[in-house]
Parts: structure tokens; C-alpha cells; sequence
């Protein structure tokens, strides 16, 4: 069994299929969402996610391993595509739990990834207009005709975009897995780390029990650690639903 946020129909798919052939559920959900990251169309996970507010993508991912109870992160990590990836490497080749910034992107290239530039024209375009429409009391406009005579009354209201992808799934042997992979607040300022590379957070498994992660606003969880509640409350005997509400 696979589950995830709302943008991971490829991801649960592929991790089951991956599950029916004996894989372990680590595995199969970093396969998943290894899809969505190097998805230029999802513009809120790895490749082509919106940037920082310098225009620059900043991404942040965790995994966590329920039969040895082991976990993995990276935070603001840049020109890595797949930050799940790196984030399982944490757990298994370092004594270490989370890596940020310019260490994360060591860590990777040590390992092998390549750097590339994430920012899609689509992305970058995004980040643009939002910069443009932020303020009247600066230097950047948007486009407008010699007639406009109130710049600030046509600026656009500008839209903070959220989104991420967790994926939890069981395996053929009973053990629970999950993964989290973001590039967090659209415009964020650069450094800012979201829930979803904190375990507890952003996502938390325990082989007894379940497994929950999050998507969202981040800093409501960062002061919540709603994942971690979330199974104790199952452990409590509750619903999912009823531990998530
Ligand atoms: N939770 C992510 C963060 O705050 C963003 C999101 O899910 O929209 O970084």
C-alpha cells in the first residue's frame, strides 16, 4: 500500500509496482517520487519548483526508515534535482541525520550527483511577475502601456504557491517507509528550511504503528511536529483521521 499527498498519483503507482516485485518500502517511495521531482510541471517539488525570492531553488527532503528507525535529510540544498535521493544517502552513508546548504551539495557531488540549473523558464517567469508586483515603492515594474497612470492600482494581488510531495507506503514485509521532497515557500528568503526536511515534521514513521508526513505551511507544522503527533496518537488507538484532525 501506497499513499500521498495529491499531486503523487505517479508516485504511488510506480512504489506499489516496486512493492509487488519485493521492494522495500524506502525504496519504492523514493522511486515515486523521484518521478514528481524530475517533473518540470510540478512547480513545488525538485526540478523547475519555484525559487527564493532571489530567484534562486532551494530544496529541502527527508526520508525515514521504519524498520531500523533511521532517517535522512537535506535542507536548501541548490542544483540538485533529486534531494529524496541524497536525503536517503544521508541515512545510509553518513552518522549524520540532516545536511544544509553548501554541505548538502558537497555531500551529493562526493556521492556522484551532478549540479544543473533548476529554474525553468516557467518557474523563473513565475518568480518575475511576483517580484515585479511586490511592492510600488521599488525599482521593478510589470508590464504595463505608456496610458497606465496608476502602476500600483493594476498590479496583480501575487499568489505565495505551496505545495510538496509525501509519499508512506507498507511492504510486502510489513515494514513502513516514507519520503518527503519540497522546494518549499515559493519566494521564501534564501535559507529559510520548512517542516519538510525535519523529521517529526514534516513526516515521521514507526514500524509499529503508521507513518504521516505533511504538506502545506510549513511553519504551522515547524511548531506542531504534527507528523510525530500524528502516529503517537494512532499509537493512542485513534483513526488516521481522527490523529490527523
Ligand atoms: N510544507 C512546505 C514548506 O513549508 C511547502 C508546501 O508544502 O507547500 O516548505
Amino acid at each position: 500500500i501506497a499513499i500521498s499527498s495529491a499531486n503523487g498519483i505517479r508516485a504511488v503507482t510506480k512504489a506499489v509496482e516496486l512493492i509487488r516485485f519485493g521492494a522495500d518500502a524506502l525504496d519504492a517511495v523514493v522511486a515515486g517520487v523521484n518521478i514528481i521531482e524530475d517533473d518540470p510541471n510540478d512547480m513545488t517539488v525538485g526540478y523547475g519548483g519555484f525559487p527564493n525570492e532571489d530567484g534562486v531553488v532551494e530544496l529541502d527532503a527527508a526520508v525515514m526508515h521504519g524498520p531500523t528507525h533511521r532517517a535522512g535529510a537535506v535542507a536548501s540544498i541548490r542544483n540538485i534535482k533529486n534531494p529524496s535521493k541524497v536525503a536517503k544517502l544521508v541515512m545510509e552513508r553518513s552518522d549524520h541525520v540532516l545536511i544544509v546548504g553548501e554541505g548538502a551539495l558537497r555531500f551529493a557531488k562526493a556521492h556522484g550527483f551532478i549540479e544543473e540549473n533548476l529554474l525553468t523558464d516557467r518557474a523563473r517567469a513565475e518568480w518575475l511577475k511576483w517580484k515585479e508586483n511586490l511592492s510600488t515603492k521599488d525599482d521593478w515594474l510589470p508590464s504595463h502601456t505608456a496610458d497606465d497612470k496608476d502602476i500600483g492600482g493594476i498590479l496583480a494581488p501575487y499568489h505565495r504557491n505551496t505545495g510538496t510531495i509525501h509519499c508512506s507506503a507498507i511492504d510486502l514485509k510489513g515494514n513502513i517507509s516514507c519520503v518527503t521532497t519540497t522546494s518549499g515557500l515559493a519566494y521564501k528568503i534564501p535559507g529559510r528550511v520548512g517542516d519538510s526536511p525535519i523529521i517529526g515534521a514534516g513526516l515521521y514513521c514507526d514500524n509499529e504503528v503508521g507513518a504521516a508526513g505533511s504538506t502545506g505551511r510549513g511553519e504551522a507544522n515547524l511548531v506542531n511536529c504534527s507528523s510525530v503527533m500524528i502516529v503517537e496518537y494512532m499509537r493512542q488507538g485513534k483513526s488516521p483521521e481522527q490523529a490527523c484532525l
